[in-house]
């Protein structure tokens, strides 16, 4: 049985008022809330067993290493990879999909390669290849949604040319909550011989993932979206497409030995991890893993579409708003825009009075606002612990900013 009210409380900031109302708190899609066991974790891993990781041999140095080190099979059982060793950790999804555009796909795209992009990507899906196109000449293409914000597979698998060197899509979107059929994508460009890169940023919070199943070759998440730490991530990276790929930031950790004149490189996925990384975060993105599987990811999946559908439904019955992103199968992501003058971010301000936390703005995703032809939108985005009773809060704030500016 999912007990939501068990749930919310474990997570110590979902009791706190704003504005003097309950909490509301309805970003997720920008950044999800933490559970005690993950703010736990973090505490007890710097109260008792901090120190360096891979370097010493001290004792502390030891057990913060096997500390951090297991989270890699967590994050390789979370995603559904063959091997752990699939998994590299960053600092999030920004850094991920930058390692694959400078490591991988930036030695093999000569000018006039073609990377194929849907109208929907974050930005952080976008400008890394907005850097090769302006630095080497590659031209990126850009497939649609239709005014459901539906993306067609075969859209995509017909924008492929012999030129094409890599397909990059989001699993799910951040604004419209479309959920892309990425397995399909995968199967079409596999057979054509093009690399996938699945952006799972928002995908993996809110429905099981298998990136076997998916067929892709590389996806990406974040931490901090995945009630674990900001500043931890990983990617999966699958494992002949690890080999091709070069590394993108030099320093300790990477290497096995460094002379005056020469350098090699310690295996993958070390390989691909300069530098002092994250260890706390990545510890705490672990337990925050582990706490989800204990959910299940089948039951938060159910949980938020039940949600999804009475938002949904409540949403529909203000004829003064329109949804953007009407996918039957969406995620519980609703980004809106009231009728009249009333900008997104003053609507925003009227929920936050209420305790409602939402955002407003562009939401990292530029070229899909042109497509839409809005400049801004307001964006509720649902998580594992949010209630049918926080959508009727969410509603009577509405009303509220209807009434002040209609
Ligand atoms: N892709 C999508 C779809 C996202 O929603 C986000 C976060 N808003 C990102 C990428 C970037 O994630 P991060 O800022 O954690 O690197």
């Amino acid at each position: 049985m999912y007990d939501v009210e068990k749930i919310r409380a474990e997570f110590p900031i979902l009791s706190r008022q704003v504005n003097g109302k309950p909490l509301v708190y309805l970003d997720n899609g920008a950044s999800a809330q933490k559970p005690r066991v993950v703010i736990d974790a973090i505490t007890q891993a710097y109260s008792h067993e901090y120190a360096n990781v891979h370097r010493g041999l001290h004792y502390l140095s030891n057990l913060a290493t096997d500390n951090y080190e297991r989270v890699r099979g967590i994050v390789a059982r979370f995603l559904g990879a063959g091997s752990e060793d699939e998994i590299i950790f960053n600092s999030g999804t920004t850094e991920g999909i930058n390692m694959v555009a400078y490591g991988w796909a930036m030695p093999r795209m000569e000018a006039g390669a073609e990377i194929i992009l849907s109208i929907m990507e974050h930005h952080a899906n976008i400008v890394p290849w907005h850097f090769l196109r302006e630095r080497q000449g590659v031209v990126i293409k850009w497939v649609d949604v239709d005014a459901n914000g539906a993306l067609d597979p075969a859209k995509v698998l017909d924008a492929i040319t012999p030129r094409t060197k890599l397909i990059a899509v989001t699993h799910v979107s951040n604004v419209l909550g479309t959920v892309v059929d990425v397995k399909t994508i995968c199967a079409g460009a596999r057979a054509k011989g093009v690399p996938v890169l699945v952006d799972g940023s928002q995908a993996a919070v809110h429905m099981p993932v298998d990136v076997q199943d998916i067929g892709c070759d590389f996806y990406a998440v974040t931490g901090h979206k995945l009630y674990g730490p900001s500043g931890s991530g990983a990617i999966y990276v699958r494992k002949d497409r690890m080999a091709e790929m070069r590394p993108f930031i030099g320093g300790g950790d990477m290497i096995r030995e460094v002379t005056r004149d020469t350098v090699t490189y310690n295996d993958p996925p070390m390989k691909f991890e300069a530098g002092t990384p994250g260890i706390v975060q990545t510890i705490g993105l672990g337990v925050a893993l582990e706490y989800m599987m204990g959910l299940g990811m089948d039951n938060i999946a159910a949980h938020e579409r039940d949600l999804r559908d009475y938002a949904r439904t409540r949403l529909d019955g203000l004829n003064w708003i329109s949804v953007q992103g009407r996918t039957p199968d969406k995620a519980a992501i609703f980004s809106f825009t009231m009728e009249g003058a009333a900008h997104a971010h003053d609507i925003s301000t009227i929920l936050d009075k209420k305790g409602v936390a939402v955002r407003a703005g562009q939401h990292c995703a530029g070229p899909l606002m042109d497509h839409m032809g809005v400049n801004a939108t307001c964006r509720a985005s649902f998580g594992l612990y949010n209630t049918r009773a926080e959508v009727d809060v969410l509603i009577d704030a509405l009303e509220l900013a209807h009434e002040l500016f209609a």
